[in-house]
């Protein structure tokens, strides 16, 4: 079997939490904590859950935009977390994101063919003409004119700001794509334009992507495999035909059940979880999932519940599949 293109293992951001007087390090917020995962090359790996839950910053620790605490991420046989900066440097150009906002993700001071040219500056990409053809080239790829290189992004729509993000983004000719909730802040109308642009991007090109989002239905319109994500935790991989079919931890569940269903002869059960997500500061005990899970039993506030096979690919941290219900 060929080798995945990303390998993450056990990876942690802990961010320190300053307090008292004089002020000192009195607490860890726990964003991302132990989280370990694989992406081949060319395919999409969705990542889900709700605001808060650590998926942003566990795209930003893979590229180091947030320097990891510990663990390891693995690209093409480096680990990324063992690079000086001047190596981290050339590896960049391999690793690339999308951010969420398109409208303060692109400087409002620089035209288009500015912003896209940065990357091809900084890396020393080519000469003058070659810089100038190759932005040329990045705009149609993404479906904008040459006419609008020198425009600044507050005369465009958001849609057509995101589609510059993204020819940023493919500047460098990148394999792996951190895509960091892409469509979130569009239209629904142009949020399917630029989903395909992705989707297409990735047939020609062969590039890997994670893929950020809180809306599962996006994330099963786009993913190969499916990861769900509560309190810096994944708690469920499977890939996406399995994960929807048959969503096994009581998280998912409920994530799936809050998705809005149009023909009410399918409505799902109502499962949609109580409460709030607790602080990552002070994660409750064993699954941190207990406080707000309609199946809690005894151990699940006493016992960290191990990552259990119930499928091919298919893996879930819950105690209702360690052979420990009650
Ligand atoms: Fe619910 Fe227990 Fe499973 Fe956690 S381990 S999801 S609390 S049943």
């Amino acid at each position: 079997m060929a080798e995945p293109l990303l390998r993450v293992r056990e990876l942690r951001k802990y961010f320190p939490v300053r307090g008292g007087f004089p002020r000192r390090i009195i607490a860890q917020l726990k964003a991302v904590d132990g989280v370990s995962f694989e992406i081949e090359h060319g395919r999409t790996f969705g990542l889900v859950g709700e605001s808060g839950c650590g998926k942003s910053t566990l795209g930003r620790a893979l590229l180091r935009l947030h320097e990891p605490t510990s663990g390891q991420v693995v690209l093409d046989g480096t680990d990324i977390t063992a690079l000086d900066r001047k190596q981290l440097k050339a590896w960049r150009r391999r690793m690339q994101i999308i951010f969420q906002d398109p409208f303060s993700s692109l400087s409002p001071r620089r035209t288009v063919r500015q912003t896209i040219r940065e990357a091809l500056d900084t890396h020393a990409i080519g000469d003058r003409s070659s810089r100038d053809a190759e932005v040329e080239r990045l705009l149609e790829i993404v479906g904008l004119r040459p006419q609008v290189l020198d425009r600044y992004p507050h005369e465009f729509s958001g849609g057509q700001r995101q589609r510059v993000g993204i020819a940023r983004a493919l500047a460098l000719r990148p394999d792996f794509i951190v895509a960091d909730e892409p469509v979130s802040a569009l239209d629904v109308s142009v949020q399917s334009q630029v989903l395909n642009l992705l989707s297409d991007l990735q047939r020609e090109h062969g590039i890997a992507f994670l893929f950020i989002s809180h809306d599962l239905a996006v994330v099963q319109h786009i993913s190969d495999v499916v990861a769900v994500m509560y309190l810096g935790k994944i708690v469920e991989v499977a890939s996406a035909t399995d994960l929807y079919r048959d969503p096994r931890h009581p998280y998912t569940q409920a994530l799936m059940a809050a998705i809005p269903v149009p023909d009410p002869e399918r409505e799902r059960e109502k499962l949609v979880a109580p409460g709030d997500v607790p602080s990552p500061i002070d994660p409750p005990s064993g699954c941190p999932f207990h406080p707000r899970c309609p199946h809690a039993m005894t151990v699940c506030s006493e016992v960290v519940p191990p990552a259990i096979k119930v499928g091919e690919g298919h893996v879930v941290s819950c105690h209702l599949y360690g052979g420990n219900d009650e």
